[in-house]
């Protein structure tokens, strides 16, 4: 399933499909980092959340009142933070598996990942600031 990311600097639509291991994806056009929004699955949940950068994953469904508060600051986010974190949205009624896994109890429930493992869990609707101090501290681990 491919992404269609929107370049900041120039404003292009690029679609992107996979990025490398190790990589962040960047304009066609221009070369700038892209915000990085991606709908996870179950079945692509692996690699979803396998980067080099933390990886946030939002566990969230349509019905869901906070979710909607919380959608667009994670969107606001990943055009904030682009090439320095990954924002993977998993629709928990068509994905169930995955928030099992993690023993997600209610939603939204924000898992956060650091070289593929789990590292820390938020659980209900968060301030973008607060959200952004976990981010950078993700980002200061070794
Ligand atoms: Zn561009």
């Amino acid at each position: 399933m491919s992404d269609i990311l929107t370049c900041q600097k120039c404003q292009t639509k690029n679609r992107v499909t996979t990025t490398p291991d190790g990589q962040v994806p960047v304009c066609a056009r221009c070369g700038a980092p892209l915000p990085w929004l991606h709908d996870g699955t179950d079945a692509t949940f692996g690699a979803d959340t396998r980067s080099s950068v933390p990886v946030i994953v939002d566990f969230w469904a349509p019905w869901c009142g906070p979710c909607r508060i919380m959608g667009p600051i994670l969107e606001e986010i990943a055009r904030d933070m682009p090439g320095k974190v990954r924002i993977v949205k998993v629709n928990v009624d068509e994905n169930p598996r995955s928030p099992a896994q993690f023993g997600v109890q209610g939603i939204p429930t924000l898992v956060m990942f650091k070289d593929g493992e789990p590292v820390d869990q938020i659980v209900g609707v968060v301030q973008k600031p607060m959200l952004v101090e976990r981010i950078r501290h993700l980002q200061n681990l070794a």
